[in-house]
């Protein structure tokens, strides 16, 4: 029988108290399991498409008291928003401060881990130390937001865009597949642009795409995205975003395609016999619904 990993005991990257952690998702449990339960064959990673994945990325950061107050916030996103949009197809919702409180949540998890990261790496990644202080600021108000020590979240702002299906799309990068990408897929990474100056991380959740901005450039307009900390209603619909952020969408794209090229023709050869064998099983599935659409672009 396999050992039982035992958890390190260290700071909780929230509370800060040193306790036994837990392995903490980035992106909400509740998104892999959705992308499983809806594939017909076995999920792979972008970084490495030969290897199949059996989970989303996890790391030990939280404690089991700040894992259970974040999972009661997940719930309930997941069953007001998620389900009914990927399930349903609804395309308007109330949502409240809880929602607000969910979305900090995920994109603190994200701007925590990306900041060590930073911080490690600055002289590779060229990030400018105002840039630096501007997240660490950020990551410090979301902590004490979360913590419920203040009400309010200074200097961020919770967007959500959905990708909705596409006819057009002009100036198509060649081989990308945007419905694929982001309706089948997960991903979540902070970003800083230092022409604009525009920080944000943004947090695809099978097309419900969240980006909390940490510094707004200038001249940039979102319509209809931005989730406020209290009651509102959020539509799939008319939603508009000029910003530098639009380009992490095409970057996503981009970098989803390069993982399909990297895929070994051994594993090609698999999956193509496997649709071969049975190809009313993989004409059913959501992959292909989705590849559908992107082939009439
Ligand atoms: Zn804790």
């Amino acid at each position: 029988m396999a050992k039982k990993q035992e958890r390190p005991v260290r700071r909780c990257a929230l509370c800060h108290e040193i306790r036994e952690l837990e392995e903490s998702h980035i992106i909400p449990k509740f998104v892999f399991r959705h992308l499983r339960k809806t594939s017909q064959g076995a999920l792979r990673s972008l970084d490495n498409p030969n290897k199949v994945i059996q989970d989303s990325e996890k790391h030990y950061l939280l404690c089991g008291e700040c894992e259970d107050l974040f999972s009661t916030y997940e719930t309930k996103f997941a069953n007001k928003i998620f389900y009914p949009y990927q399930k349903n197809a609804v395309k308007e919702f109330n949502y409240d401060s809880d929602i607000y409180y969910f979305l900090t949540s995920v994109s603190w998890r994200s701007l925590y881990l990306d900041i060590l990261d930073f911080v490690e790496h600055s002289s590779d990644i060229g990030i400018d130390v105002d840039i630096l202080n501007c997240l660490i600021e950020r990551e410090k108000n979301m902590r004490e937001y979360l913590l419920k020590k203040k009400s309010t979240v200074e200097g961020i702002e919770n967007h959500i865009f959905f990708f909705e299906d596409i006819k057009e799309f002009f100036n198509k990068p060649k081989g990308i597949k945007p419905h694929f990408t982001f309706h089948r897929g997960e991903t979540s990474y902070t970003f800083f642009n230092k022409s604009t100056h525009t920080y944000a991380t943004i947090t695809n959740m099978m097309g419900i795409i969240l980006f909390t901005l940490y510094n707004k450039g200038e001249g940039e307009y979102w319509e209809n995205t931005e989730l406020i900390n209290g009651n509102g209603r959020l539509i799939a619909e008319n939603q508009k975003i000029q910003s530098v952020c639009g380009n992490e969408l095409i970057d996503i794209m981009k970098r989803s395609k390069e993982g399909v090229v990297k895929t070994s023709e051994i594993q090609k050869e698999k999956i193509y016999k496997k649709i071969k064998d049975n190809p009313e099983y993989f004409t059913k599935s959501k992959a292909f619904e989705a590849l559908k659409k992107d082939f009439n672009i």
